[in-house]
């Protein structure tokens, strides 16, 4: 298999005043060449440490990283010097933020904005960076590219900027795209449209991407794979339609049940799950989950639950998927 991203093992922690946050916890995964894959849990699950961990964009201190490697195109992130970073971030590795407005740069016109990258990491003349900024823009589908390389963030709309940062992301043609919850702040419709555009650029530039979002029912549609968070560690993990038609985590089943469905009468009430993560100050003994789980046993509140492979790459970590649990009615 062609990976071109390897994260193993990684774990990652903040020293704060008031001790230590195990964010990240010893979470692995892989990104194929060409391929999506959704990182997807609620928030503050450690979905976008994981994301800025790869862009090493964390400041250390307070965040340390104890465990792990980020393997990118055979070497380890990890080891890289900040100059070293600067020659990947943006150009090799790029990343789409949540918030367009506060992403882009309120005082520069967008064309620069998308040229802007490009010249941090080869020289181009002017009409080359304009033509660029042009291209670019119809790539991702804005009207008028012309015209608009030459206005600024505040004469967009929300899907618009929104192209506009995936323009900005995508002008150094990188080979991993990473989109932090990128149709958040939008409305359903340009949701659809940007996720339709994701899935455009994969096919014609076959970047691989890795999108963080707390939404299942965003990713149906795009990722080849899902890896699903909670509280630090990677509880589920597979092929997108293992995941949604043989879901084996308790958790998952919970966080599927929880999206809106299109035949839903409209006075059912939504799905909710019930209670709150744990506290990272002091991460639990055994399962995470073991609080808000209604399928909870005696042994996962001591014990971390293994991780199970179920075949074709999917793999859950509770102890209900345990062999001895399934072949001899329970490990209690
Ligand atoms: Fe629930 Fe136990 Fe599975 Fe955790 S290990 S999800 S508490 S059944």
């Amino acid at each position: 298999m062609d990976n071109i991203l390897e994260v193993k093992d990684l774990a990652v922690s903040f020293q704060t005043f008031f001790g230590e946050v195990e964010a990240v916890r010893n979470i692995s995964f892989n990104v194929e060449r060409g391929k999506t894959i959704a990182i997807v849990g609620e928030s503050g699950c450690g979905k976008s440490v994981t994301a800025n961990s790869i862009m090493q964009l964390l400041p250390k201190p307070p965040a340390v990283y104890k465990n792990g490697e980020i393997v990118f195109n055979g070497e380890n992130l990890l080891n890289k010097s900040e100059s070293e970073m600067t020659k990947i971030r943006g150009n090799k590795i790029s990343m789409v933020f949540q918030d367009p407005m506060t992403s882009l740069n309120p005082t520069m016109k967008v064309g620069k904005q998308i040229v802007e990258g490009v010249r941090k990491h080869r020289k181009i003349s002017n009409s080359e960076g304009k033509k660029l900024a042009i291209d670019m823009l119809k790539l991702v589908s804005v009207p008028q590219p012309e015209k608009r390389i030459n206005q600024y963030p505040h004469e967009f709309s929300g899907g618009m900027r929104q192209r506009v940062m995936i323009a900005i992301a995508m002008a150094s043609k990188p080979e991993l795209l990473i989109a932090d919850e990128p149709t958040t702040a939008l409305d359903v419709t340009v949701q659809a449209q940007i996720l339709d555009l994701m899935k455009k650029l994969k096919d014609e530039m076959n970047t691989s991407i890795i999108i963080i979002t707390h939404d299942l029912g965003v990713v149906a549609d795009i990722a080849d794979e899902l890896a699903v968070m909670y509280a630090g560690q990677i509880i589920e993990k597979g092929k997108l339609n293992e995941i949604y038609y043989n879901t084996k985590h308790p958790y998952t089943k919970k966080l599927l049940a929880s999206v809106p469905k299109i035949n839903m009468d409209r006075n059912e009430e939504l799905h909710s799950i019930e209670g709150s993560p744990p506290d990272l100050y002091i991460p639990p003994k055994g399962c995470s989950f073991y609080d808000r789980c209604d399928k909870a046993m005696r042994i996962c509140e001591e014990h971390m639950p293994e991780f199970i492979d179920h075949g074709n790459g999917h793999c859950s970590a509770c102890w209900l998927n345990h062999p001895q649990r399934v072949s001899k009615g329970g490990v209690e």
